[in-house]
């Protein structure tokens, strides 16, 4: 429930706060936000606020990805780009990309990703706050990296560090000095992750597991064995209750200090190290940790001659990797096909939509669609101070046409001047089919002159049109009326009743001519 002691613009504040904590939050604290997304969502449901809604769920797909379930969280980024991109402003957009790259980052689409990062990027403004931005160029950067672009990803790091380094937020820049060192080290850059590994190490706080994990691995590609471990150890003795439960960064510390206490030689502690880290992975039911252990048992196995039971665990770790593969393979096909499906059923009822607003005979636009944009046409006049002229066309003597020669002739006929109408139009008129042979011209920021200008020159090209081959001898004419307003002061149907007036001045004076408003 709302809660009555504060006002509705209050409570909306609250929320937005709520959010955007919720948005700025380490990716290894998500699960945290899984229960507090979806009563948010209920509550901007309640104050009628759609984008906040929209951002309570992007909350939710980042807890939902956590928890694997990547075709929930696919769902919700497609959603809420498809709203934010009709209704919302940039930052509600930059946030949608958010989700859909680290979305197809997930389901192993590393090109889409980045498509989807960069365009996060480009809609983050200036004016957005340091923390989003920092976060979101730190993600580009990452991005970059999966795709190989490894000079640009070491940009976009510098620039969000900059950033995070303008905030009193130092859990951010570790985060981003953590994701660069683990880049450089991966490039075997171990110089530079070694200075990296150290700036993180000067914050003087307490280091989350993934990045004690990182400043391990660049000791131990550098030789230093006893280093990594000791580096391990606040993880490896449990007294860090706070980093259990990161979950797949104790099994990656776990494996790292095996790692570092065979390459030591001291085999107990790494088969020690090793059967935890298995207990720990079935547990947890961390399959890809599991098998990684498999491989490090067979290096240790190795590493103490024991061939026979190297190879055996070798086999067990190769046959689990592929298994593993195959079934995330499925797993990232299924997560696509919904997402697909989304696309799909948006682009559908698009065309629908699009559909229900034209005439099935000429492919005009209807009524129902001069219902809603003369509407707009004149609000959007009066805004700009411009005037708007509509002109109300219907052929003469029509009845004739159907009578003397048949129903088809007649379509033919309005099929015809349906695409002189559209020939006559300018890209911003609106051209559509009221009803029977009756047409109608919306033609913004046009005066009575042009407007008659044009009229006359409409009427004059259905009447010179060369109609020998539909109508043989009964020639084709429409009578306009045609009215404007100075200022788009007007109302749609006090408009389209002037018009109506003045074509009514038309047929009874004579049809085949166009009438205006009296001077
Ligand atoms: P006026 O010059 O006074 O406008 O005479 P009119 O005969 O054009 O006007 P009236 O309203 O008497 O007749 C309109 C005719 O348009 C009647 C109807 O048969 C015909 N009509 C309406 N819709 C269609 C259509 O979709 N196809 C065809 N072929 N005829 C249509
Ligand atoms: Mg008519
Ligand atoms: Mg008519």
């Amino acid at each position: 429930m709302v809660d009555l002691s504060v006002t509705a613009p209050q409570a909306a504040a609250r929320l937005d706060a709520a959010l955007r904590t919720m948005e700025t939050i380490a990716p290894a604290r998500y699960r945290e936000i899984a229960e507090p997304a979806v009563r948010a969502e209920r509550l901007a449901a309640e104050l009628d606020r759609p984008d906040l809604v929209i951002r309570a769920r992007l909350a939710q797909a980042d807890a939902l990805a956590v928890d694997g379930d990547m075709a929930a969280a696919g769902r919700i980024a497609h959603e809420a780009l498809a709203w934010s991109t009709e209704h919302g402003g940039a930052y509600l957009v930059a946030r949608s990309h958010r989700q859909l790259a680290l979305f197809f980052y997930h389901v192993g689409d590393a090109g889409e990703a980045l498509g989807n990062a960069v365009q996060c990027v480009a809609h983050t403004g200036e004016d957005a706050p340091p923390q989003v931005r920092a976060r979101h160029l730190s993600m580009l950067a990452v991005m970059l990296d999966v795709n190989g672009s490894q000079a640009e990803a070491r940009r976009r790091f510098t620039e969000a560090l900059d950033v995070a380094g303008t905030l009193d937020d130092p859990q951010l820049s570790l985060q981003i000095l953590n994701n660069l060192a683990y880049t450089e080290y991966s490039y075997g850059h171990l110089g530079r992750a070694q200075e990296l590994v150290e700036r993180m190490r000067a914050y003087g706080i307490r280091l989350a597991a993934t990045e004690l994990d990182t400043i391990a691995r660049v000791e131990l590609s550098r030789g230093r064995y006893a280093e990594a471990e000791a580096t391990l150890r606040p993880v490896l003795e449990g007294a860090r209750d706070d980093l259990l439960d990161e979950g797949k960064a104790l099994a990656e510390c776990l494996l790292t200090a095996a790692e570092a206490q065979r390459l030591r030689g001291a085999v107990a502690a790494a088969q020690a190290t090793l059967d935890r880290a298995a207990r720990f992975c079935d547990e947890r039911q961390l399959a890809a940790a599991r098998a990684r252990v498999r491989e490090e048992q067979a290096r240790l196995y190795a590493a103490t001659d024991r061939y026979r039971e190297a190879y055996e665990e070798y086999q067990r770790f190769h046959s689990e990797t592929q298994a593993l593969q195959s079934a995330e393979r499925e797993a990232r096909a299924r997560a696509l096909q919904v997402v697909f499906e989304i696309e799909e059923a948006r682009r559908e009822s698009v065309r629908f939509r699009e559909l229900a607003l034209r005439d099935a005979l000429t492919g005009l636009h209807n009524r129902r669609f001069v219902d809603d944009r003369l509407g707009e046409v004149l609000v959007r006049a009066a805004a700009d101070r411009l005037p708007v002229s509509a002109a109300l066309v219907d052929l003469d003597h029509f009845k004739r046409i159907n009578d003397t020669l048949a129903h088809a002739a007649g379509d033919a006929v309005l099929q015809e001047v349906a695409r002189l109408l559209t020939a006559a139009a300018a890209e911003d008129d609106v051209v559509a089919r009221l009803g029977g042979e009756e047409f109608v011209l919306v033609l913004p920021g046009i005066d009575t002159d042009e407007a008659v200008r044009r009229c006359e020159r409409l009427r004059r090209s259905i009447a010179q049109h060369a109609w020998r081959p539909i109508t043989g001898d009964l020639p084709v004419t429409a009578s306009i009326g045609v009215t404007t307003v100075a200022d788009g002061g007007s109302t749609p149907s006090a408009l389209l009743a002037a018009a109506d007036r003045n074509l009514y001045a038309a047929k009874r004076s004579g049809r085949n001519r166009v009438v205006a408003d009296p001077a």
